[in-house]
């Protein structure tokens, strides 16, 4: 078979590859969709400090099953974890002390074929097999929403509309958040208009904190979240969250972050990490599509063959109106 591999960085590649061989307890897959991320484009990069090349990528899958149950369309946990550490037997298997993900410390399933841990499918009956890829991503969303612990009517922010700030906004207002949302592209301003069915999206800069008043009715938002993993739209959100408030960084900035203790202090602000997730908010996730309690028809913009991808990756971040990019492997 042929698969892509990130052979270094900025050199990916569509070569041939042997097909994977199953260790106890994995089944081999056939890929249908693998998902684009920003993880992705970190490793091509070469700023995604975690992985080592050659790697293959690819942890936004939507598969079938081969020889388990003939055609069963599955969604992909890629969050390998070794059941033994504290936070593992603690039921935080999302961050896990030994953490493998797959397409990052190990290969992913930007190919055809794949061998994934049994424990780590989630099947589903109805959902199309493109849906099934957005799963993982969903997950991440989902997962920060449950660590904000929103009540019904709380004023909440989600600063940053690529795929994970959108699948944040939806998973909030389900849990019944006021929400308001900040982006400053304009294409996804116009994108997230959209998607989350609304007319005001907010711009960053100077006016941010007096339009978030007008809209909270004089406050500022219980709740922040930041899905950009930009330094200095952390900054702003972190100031944005009202007294007593959480401010959850989704996204991550791979490097030094500060803040003036007081404040943090002042506000008795709760902030919060959110990082992949876990069994739960897979189920979670998958239940919500297949009720269509949450819209995710308009997250796939793009798609493209897999010997396309050498040549589409690296401008792949600068296309206009781009929210998540899927590779159809079959
Ligand atoms: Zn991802
Ligand atoms: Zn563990």
């Amino acid at each position: 078979m042929h698969a892509l591999q990130l052979v270094r960085p900025g050199r990916l590649a569509w070569q041939s590859a042997s097909v994977p061989v199953q260790a106890p307890g994995e089944v081999l897959v056939r890929v249908r969709y693998a998902g684009v991320c920003g993880t992705d484009l970190h490793a091509f990069a070469g700023r995604q400090p975690f992985l080592s090349y050659p790697r293959r990528l690819g942890h936004e899958l939507s598969v079938q099953t081969v020889d388990l149950v003939p055609d069963n369309a599955c969604a992909v946990n890629p969050y390998l974890h070794c059941s033994r550490c504290q936070p593992c037997r603690a039921g935080s298997t999302n961050c896990c002390e030994g953490l493998e993900v797959l397409g990052v410390h190990r290969d992913g399933g930007w190919a055809p074929l794949l061998s994934v841990p049994r424990t780590h499918l989630y099947p589903s009956k109805t959902l199309p097999a493109k849906v099934l890829a957005l799963v993982e991503p969903l997950v991440v969303s989902y997962h920060a929403v449950r660590r904000a612990r929103i009540q019904a009517g709380e004023p909440v922010v989600v600063v940053g509309m690529g795929p994970i700030g959108l699948g944040v906004a939806l998973f909030a207002r389900l849990m019944g958040a006021d929400l308001h949302v900040c982006e400053a592209r304009l294409d996804r301003r116009q994108a997230s208009r959209a998607i989350l069915d609304r007319d005001e999206v907010l711009s960053p800069g100077p006016t941010l904190e007096r339009a978030l008043r007008r809209v909270c009715g004089g406050d500022l938002p219980q709740v922040v979240f930041d899905a950009t993993g930009s330094k200095a739209a952390m900054h702003v959100s972190f100031s944005l969250a009202a007294h007593g408030g959480r401010c959850v960084f989704v996204g991550h900035y791979p490097g030094e972050y500060s803040f003036y203790e007081p404040d943090f202090h002042r506000r008795e602000l709760t902030l919060l990490a959110s990082r992949n997730g876990q069994h739960q908010d897979f189920l979670s996730v998958i239940t919500a599509l297949e009720d269509g309690t949450v819209d995710v028809s308009g997250l796939v913009t793009h798609q493209y063959k897999p010997d396309q991808m050498p040549a589409v990756l690296p401008d792949l971040a600068d296309t206009p109106g781009l929210i998540k990019a899927l590779i159809a492997f079959s």
